[in-house]
């Protein structure tokens, strides 16, 4: 259903406007027929409509003014249609007043906040991992997106859980949640506060260090290593569990070719006996001896 609200010859675009037109026009019939009178009837009293003109002069001013308080809220309303939108947070102020427009306005701040709250919720379940808490693959583009833009530089890695379908067959898939779990928070405090963790799918998770080079990303890495081993992650009574990663430089090149690049470094980390960190650099250095 569409709401029509056309003007015609003569009748303002303004709401304000039209409002006032009404009681200019609504004050000033009374004056102008009372001024009309007198003039037929040959005797004006310029004293009197002098008085009277001021008067409306002064009244006039006051519609003005109440017009304006009175629908500035409505003005308030728009800008806040107009965010929400956008998909922007809506911050209206304070909303005092009984009447239809301040109603409005609250509805409106209302409307806004369970928006802004049901996109927030969209946008976690687009960008997060439900098990783990951590950033999915969609989220983590999303984050280092601008950061590769800028071409920051940096180190990437990606991790594998070694042998984890062994974990599951042996003490059942519960316990392998709890194994990644663990694990996820387990990275995601041993890692930097600035580095962006996330889970890649399955059991492999990836790294992006930011302005990091690679030499101190395999230090957390190790360090992640040693840990787990020291400390198992999930339910008491599993044997420990350990994983392999491919580092690379990051940073220099698209995501994609980084990932793949960081992927030959894993698979070369398994190829050797798991529970290991290999960085590319070093693969290429033994290579080439
Ligand atoms: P490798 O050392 O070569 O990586 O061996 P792996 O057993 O870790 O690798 P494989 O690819 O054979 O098995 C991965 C397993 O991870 C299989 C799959 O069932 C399990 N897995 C993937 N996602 C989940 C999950 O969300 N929860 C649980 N419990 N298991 C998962
Ligand atoms: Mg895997
Ligand atoms: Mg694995």
């Amino acid at each position: 259903m569409g709401i029509t609200s056309s003007g015609g010859f003569l009748v303002p675009q303004s709401l304000r406007m039209r409002i006032f037109a009404i009681c200019f026009i609504g004050t000033h019939i009374p004056l102008l027929s009372f001024v009309a009178r007198e003039a037929i009837r040959g005797q004006v009293a310029w004293g009197d409509i002098g008085i009277l003109l001021v008067a409306t002069l002064i009244g006039t001013a006051g519609a003005l003014y109440g017009i304006h308080a009175l629908l500035s809220p409505l003005k308030l309303s728009i800008e806040g249609v107009t965010s929400i939108g956008r998909g922007e947070p809506v911050k209206i102020g304070s909303i005092a007043g009984p009447d239809e427009i301040s109603e409005l306005l609250r509805r409106v701040n209302e409307a806004a906040a369970s928006v802004h709250s049901r996109l927030s919720m969209l946008d976690q379940a687009a960008h997060r991992d439900p098990l783990t808490g951590l950033l999915n693959r969609r989220g983590f583009f999303a984050e280092i997106d601008p950061l590769f833009a800028a071409h920051i530089g940096g180190a990437f890695a990606i991790l594998d859980l070694d042998r984890f379908k062994a974990i599951n067959d042996r003490f059942g898939h519960p316990a392998g949640d709890q194994v990644l779990r663990d694990f996820a928070n387990r990275l995601s405090a041993t890692c930097p506060r600035d580095a962006i963790v996330a889970r890649w799918g399955g059991e492999e998770f990836v790294v992006y260090f930011p302005r990091t080079d690679e030499a101190a990303a395999r230090a957390t890495l190790d360090a992640m290593l040693a840990g787990i081993s020291d400390s198992p992650v999930g339910p008491p009574g599993l044997p420990p569990v350990t994983f392999s990663a491919g580092l690379v430089e990051a940073g220099s090149e698209p995501i994609e070719r980084t990932a793949e690049r960081a992927d030959a470094a894993l698979y070369a980390a398994k190829g050797a006996g798991r529970a290991q960190v290999l960085v590319e650099r070093d693969l290429v250095a033994r290579a080439g001896e």
